[in-house]
């Protein structure tokens, strides 16, 4: 028997019409040099018309691919409003890809037309020459006409004004019929080796996912809310929190480029968000300035929501404790759009154990299910206990990659089993629903045949009072294949020794699991999405760049 209900595609145009339709009083606000900048949901509804018009002038028809080269902002917003919503499909460049990737991607989504913001027309310049599928540049922002335009016209590429495209174009447009399975977005994943490999969102993908952001499990968001996505835009479309921000009513709050913890602050009490999403580096760096400035609270924020990598434990107590933030793990990856799983713990838990579950990185949410698989590929139980690598399934977990190369594609259909996603991350499940990892597969330490997870060591470290940052990897060792290294930043003005870190760990890990090898540095290197860069610790002491204390 078939259903009765009607068949309204789930698409982000829906999204478009009702944020324009049913709140148009609610605001985006975008942080400026001095201040900010706001514009109405009403305002952007004509807007996103007018940027239609003007795209569909420029020649973009059918699925052509419209990228952006954009902060946080509101014209960044309006371009996920507009180019889906015309039948198109956006490309969120990642604006911290090395040269040679950036032009890879480009060329691989074959993009046709390339909006930038004024402030970043000098990085995108030097390699637009050979984005060779672009055509046209569309500067935006307040400063665009000061901008450098000739660097972008040397490419012989056409360079146009956001603005004056806009006002010169029709204020209306005839939306098309989408169907919700067709391409809406892409994103290339970045930390992989090899070329980025692009995952392409649909519209209905993008529409529940962005129902599972709103849900009461994870953001709860309603029109009362006012949204900071800190994440960026171009990294995983800023996890959902535009489209699930508008699907609720709930206004925005972007910060563009200005995201050091003293202009993020300041922004912050300034626009007032209530919910909050950005990796742990950057409320780490919030904290640290919040702690050098008694005075200041964040007492706008009811939910600070953190991932992209592990969220110690010791970080999520002292932003409660000190500052009243209270911060939940999420985990995903750009192949899950990205939200999976958030760490709300379960009913009539201790205190104690309450803390034990906000640092797994989280249940479930309905519509992702997932396993953990032994290096043999059969299934472990989900126990808590059992390790091996965790494999997702969902409406919003990509299938494949976007046409991977020749010589990578069998490396591509590898990350696929059965129907399953493969993560790449080790780490065991429990009988709730909980995800608890303990690395990434090409992060893991391996001694003597036995696991050492870093990350547990790593989320110690950090909490000893005299420790910034800290990140372990494995170091080859000749008796036990793998030993771990522990590189740390001390914080400044606090002063600490291996031995005394080594002791603090004895607490909590097995002698064999302690790292004896040791290394002070003045900052982990990140990756292009502010993650610690493993690889380049690893290669740093490879090439003996390293001053190992052992
Ligand atoms: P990249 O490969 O560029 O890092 P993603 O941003 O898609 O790409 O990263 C996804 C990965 O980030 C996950 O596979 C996982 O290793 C890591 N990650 C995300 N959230 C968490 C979390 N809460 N705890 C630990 N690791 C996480």
């Amino acid at each position: 028997m078939r259903s009765t209900m009607q068949d309204d595609q789930l698409t982000i145009d829906a999204i478009r019409r009702h944020v324009v339709a049913v709140h148009p009083d609610g605001e985006v606000v975008t942080a400026t040099a001095d201040g900010s900048r706001t514009r109405s949901y009403a305002e952007l509804g004509e807007r996103t018309s007018r940027l239609a018009s003007a795209l569909r002038g420029l020649g973009v028809d059918g699925d052509q691919r419209v990228a952006t080269f954009q902060w946080n902002n509101v014209e960044h917003l309006e371009a996920y409003l507009a180019v889906p919503s015309m039948g198109a499909v956006l490309h969120t460049l990642n604006i911290r890809l090395f040269p040679e990737q950036l032009v890879y991607v480009a060329n691989h989504a074959e993009d046709h037309v390339v909006i930038v913001d004024d402030s970043l027309v000098g990085l995108l310049a030097p390699q637009l020459g050979e984005m060779t599928t672009v055509e046209h540049v569309v500067v935006a922002g307040p400063d665009a006409a000061s901008a450098d335009l000739d660097s972008l016209r040397s490419s012989g590429k056409q360079v146009h004004l956001y603005e004056e495209l806009l006002a010169a174009a029709e204020p209306t447009f005839d939306w098309p019929e989408i169907d919700e399975r067709d391409a809406a977005a892409m994103c290339y994943t970045s930390g992989t080796t090899g070329n980025p490999k692009g995952v392409v969102y649909s519209h209905r993908s993008a529409y529940l996912h962005s129902m599972a952001v709103c849900g009461g499990n994870t953001g709860g968001l309603s029109f009362e809310d006012r949204v900071l996505p800190i994440v960026p835009m171009f990294h995983a479309n800023a996890w959902g929190l535009p489209y699930s921000a508008m699907m609720s009513g709930a206004s925005l709050c972007m910060p563009d480029r200005w995201l050091q913890a003293e202009p993020l602050v300041r922004f912050v009490t300034e626009s007032r968000p209530t919910l909050s999403g950005g990796v742990p580096t950057v409320w780490n760096d919030v904290l640290q300035h919040l702690d050098a400035n008694p005075g200041t609270r964040l007492d706008s924020l009811r939910l600070v929501l953190c991932g992209g990598s592990a969220v110690p434990v010791s970080l999520q107590q002292a932003l409660q404790e000190r500052h009243g933030i209270m911060v939940r793990q999420a985990w995903g990856m750009t192949e899950t759009s990205p939200v999976a799983s958030l760490g709300l713990p379960p009913l009539g838990c201790s205190e104690e154990e309450q803390w034990r579950y906000r640092g797994t990185q989280g249940r479930l949410l309905c519509g992702v299910s997932a396993r953990i698989v032994a290096d043999d590929q059969s299934v472990l139980p989900a126990d808590g206990a059992s390790v091996g690598e965790l494999e997702v399934r969902g409406p919003w977990v990509t299938a494949s990659y976007y046409r991977p190369e020749e010589s990578e594609r069998e490396e591509a259909e590898a990350k696929f089993h059965d129907g399953w996603l493969r993560t790449g991350d080790v780490g065991h499940l429990d009988e709730l629903g909980y995800i608890s990892l303990t690395d990434r597969a090409k992060d893991v330490i391996k001694s003597g045949g036995e696991w050492i997870s870093s990350v547990d060591l790593e989320n110690a470290l950090m909490a000893h009072d005299a420790v910034l940052e800290a990140a372990v990897v494995a170091i080859p060792d000749e008796k036990w294949q793998e030993r771990p290294l522990a590189s740390v930043v001390v914080r400044d003005g606090a002063s600490v020794t291996a031995d005394e870190l080594r002791e603090h760990l004895a607490r909590d890990f097995a002698k064999w699991q302690l790292p004896d090898a040791w290394t002070f540095i003045d900052e982990v290197p990140r990756t292009s999405v502010g993650k610690f860069d493993k690889k380049v610790l690893r290669r740093r002491f490879a090439d003996g760049e390293l001053r190992v204390e052992q």
